[in-house]
Parts: structure tokens; sequence; C-alpha cells
């Protein structure tokens, strides 16, 4: 089994909801065990600064895909959640990136991992040391603009509901 982790974003219409439908997506699909969920965080934006704020969280996923088929899905969990874009790092409804799978580097066109940005994004680091501090190579960064906003166990009790 592949261990990898994913970033989940949202800062358009339903936040909340975005990320619950996406984290009940990645858990209904067959070949997926969704092994860890964080805490939800809400995080100024970044880059184009005039925009709502986010809720951020990640989540751990086991599966037996290949990294590329695992973009695949990532990718229609968005077509699936209709996400908009208008901007480039813009409002989006919802974004699903890959940060980590196994301990492996690639880079390929489509796909870079570690995600490229992620050292430096503390609303990515954050969540990811909250499930898993062991994880070696990264450093629990100063919460710049990064508040907990709805701890795991509400989430988890509505994705499990549901
Ligand atoms: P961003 O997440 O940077 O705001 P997008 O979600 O639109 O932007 O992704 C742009 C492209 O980034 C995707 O088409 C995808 O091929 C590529 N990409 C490269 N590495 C990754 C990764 N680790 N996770 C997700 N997408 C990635
Ligand atoms: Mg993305």
């Amino acid at each position: 089994m592949n261990d990898s982790y994913l970033s989940l974003g949202s800062n358009m219409g339903d936040r909340l909801g975005m990320l619950k439908q996406a984290v009940r997506l990645l858990m209904e699909h067959h070949a997926i065990e969704v092994a860890g969920i964080s805490s939800l965080y809400e995080t100024e934006p970044v880059g184009f600064t005039e925009q709502p704020p986010f809720l951020n969280m990640v989540v751990r996923i086991k599966t037996d895909l290949p990294a590329l088929t695992l973009l695949g899905i990532c990718q229609e969990i968005e077509r699936r959640l209709d996400r908009k874009r208008i901007i480039h790092w813009g409002p989006r409804t919802i974004d699903l990136d890959i940060l980590l799978y196994n301990q492996e580097n690639m880079e390929t066109e489509q796909l870079v991992i570690p995600h490229p940005r992620m050292h430096e994004r503390a609303f990515v680091l954050i969540p990811l040391l909250e499930l898993n501090p062991e994880l070696k190579g990264f450093e629990k960064p100063k919460d710049q603009g990064v508040r907990l906003w709805k701890t795991y166990d509400s989430l988890d009790a509505f994705v499990r509901k549901n």
C-alpha cells in the first residue's frame, strides 16, 4: 500500500460543505482508504490576497493506485464539485493537491511530488503535522494567519454520519 497525503482547500461558496463532499468522495472510492483526517484551519489567502479566507485541511490515504492515477482522481473530484476559478491563485470552490506519496520524489509536467510549495505554506504544514507529527523533514511553522476552525472530532462525526 502506498501512503499519501492530500491537501484540500476551499474559499468560495459553502467551504465546509465542499470539503466534506470531497472527503466523502475519497472515502467512497473503492481503491482509496482514508487513514486520517486533520482538523480544519482557516487561512488568510496568499498570492492574490483580495479574496475570501480559505478553509484548509489534510487527508492521509492508503492506496494501491499510482500517483498519476491519484492525481486524476483528485481532478475528477474537483470537476464533480464544479470547481470554478477565474484568476490563477484566485478563489476556488475546491482544490485538491497531492503533497506526499510515500517518500518518493517525482517531477513530470503533470505532477511534482513532494508538492513544490508545501514547505513554505503554514496552512499545509500545520494540518500535515497534526496528522503525523513524526514526519521527517518538516518543521511546524508559526501559525501565520492559520486559525483552528473546527476540530477533527466534529468533522469526523459528520463525515461518518452521512
Ligand atoms: P494550484 O493547486 O497550484 O493552485 P491547480 O490546482 O490548477 O493549481 O493545478 C495546476 C496543475 O498542477 C495541475 O494541472 C497538475 O497537473 C499540476 N500539479 C503538479 N504537481 C501537483 C501536485 N503535487 N498535486 C496536484 N497538482 C499538481
Ligand atoms: Mg491544485
